[in-house]
């Protein structure tokens, strides 16, 4: 078996790995690095319609689909307007990504890509990461995997499942300069979901139907509530689907971090990037990137202080109500954007926000349910498992 040794490796080229290449070649230090990039994929299609929140311009701005100014959020029979003010919600299509991380990552003459699906890493002997023909080395593998042994049952999971319709209309339906971040107003009232609608013009938009629950649905059940949105809601009954998307994502307080050791860190949804709040991600990935350099130039383990430890709790509150009491997730979210400036919302949801914020959020959700999880969380000695 033959054996390709570089500094570093990543595997997975999905949006943690190739952020983290991408931030290895904006920073000089690693110009005289060799970086491995090992990916089993061997085609990239458009897979994913990733979102996030960002003040002002950012990395990816050049391949923005389309971005908005201004949102809203439907719960409890109210429409709640939100103004981003500084904030921007921004939507990439993944292939448009993997695309321009590619052309980035090609300028640099020390980051190769293998196509290859590793099976097997190894910390003690000097990391070697294996497949079945050949072996790597590196100082430190960055892993996208998810672990081997994620049977996360002694914690807190539920799962964010969605199935997305991108479509046109004949008339005019959608308010092409605000999104919808949850509507409520269409669903099974016995759990937590809502619908997610991103406008690009009058007749063309996107549209999804989420779950934040224990239980997966059929296919039909998305599809029957997205129509049932498009008649009910829009008032739209002539419409073509060019496209579909569905996922997903995990939402747990499993700690990922336990899987990192001093030679291999985990990224990504594998690394616990994954907000288990909210299941977003993909600007966490831009975020701990940038970290992981940092600490490597400092001298550090690359995934030193990832994660605050008080977010964590907080998340283990919401997980626990939208667990224990799924029906109850309408009022939670809603009760966070009625009485909290999206300023404030977004940075708690950064995991920036400072005390104040944080203490002004948690008391503005307060019901029986959410005290319950923080009781029942002190009692176990604020433990995150
Ligand atoms: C449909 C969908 C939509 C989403 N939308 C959003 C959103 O709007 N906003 C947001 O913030 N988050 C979103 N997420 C969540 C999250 O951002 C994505 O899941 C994101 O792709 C996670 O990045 P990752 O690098 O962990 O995993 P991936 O992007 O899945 O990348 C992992 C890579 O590792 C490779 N790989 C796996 N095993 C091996 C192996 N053994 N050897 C070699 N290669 C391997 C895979 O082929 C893959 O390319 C979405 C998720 C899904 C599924």
């Amino acid at each position: 078996m033959s054996s390709k040794v570089f500094d570093y490796i990543i595997v997975g080229s999905g949006a943690s790995g190739l952020q983290l290449a991408m931030a290895f070649v904006r920073d000089d230090y690693f110009r005289d690095k060799s970086i491995g990039i090992i990916e089993k994929r061997r085609s990239f299609t458009n897979d994913k319609t990733w979102s996030f929140w960002e003040i002002g311009s950012g990395l990816y701005d050049d391949i923005i689909y389309k971005s908005w100014k201004k949102g809203q959020f439907t719960a409890c029979g109210e429409t709640i307007d939100l103004d981003l003010g500084e904030y921007n919600y921004k939507m990439l299509r993944s292939i448009d990504f993997y695309n321009y991380a590619e052309s980035i990552i090609n300028e640099s003459k020390n980051i190769e890509w293998i196509q290859d699906e590793i099976s097997f890493i190894d910390e003690q002997k000097n990391i070697v990461a294996l497949t079945g023909k050949q072996s790597y080395k590196a100082k430190h593998v960055f892993d996208s995997r998810l672990p081997d042994n994620f049977k996360p049952t002694e914690s807190l999971n539920i799962l964010q499942h969605f199935k997305g319709w991108f479509i046109e209309t004949d008339e005019d339906v959608f308010t092409p300069e605000s999104f919808d971040m949850m509507d409520y107003s269409i669903g099974d009232k016995s759990k937590t979901c809502f619908m997610y609608v991103l406008p690009f013009t009058k007749r063309k938009g996107f549209v999804e139907f989420t779950y934040f629950s224990p239980e997966l649905v059929d296919d039909q059940t998305y599809d029957k509530y997205i129509k049932s949105y498009l008649s009910d809601k829009l008032g739209v009954e002539n419409y073509s689907v060019s496209e579909t998307e569905k996922g997903i994502i995990p939402m747990s307080s499993y700690p990922f971090y336990r899987q990192n050791f001093s030679k291999i860190t985990k990224i990504g949804t594998a690394g616990g990037w994954v907000k288990a709040s909210t299941g977003y991600s993909f600007k966490n990935a831009e975020r701990f990137a940038l970290k992981i350099v940092d600490n490597i130039k400092a001298g550090k383990i690359p995934h030193s202080n990832l994660h605050k430890k008080r977010f964590k709790h907080y998340d283990k509150l919401f997980l626990d109500v939208l667990l224990n009491y799924n029906a109850y997730g309408e009022k939670l979210f809603y009760k966070m954007y009625k009485k909290n400036s999206i300023y404030d919302i977004f940075n708690f949801l950064d995991d920036e926000s400072h005390i104040i914020q944080e203490l002004k959020i948690i008391i503005s959700m307060t019901s029986h349910h959410f005290i319950k999880a923080l009781i029942k969380h002190a009692l176990s000695g604020f433990r995150i498992k």
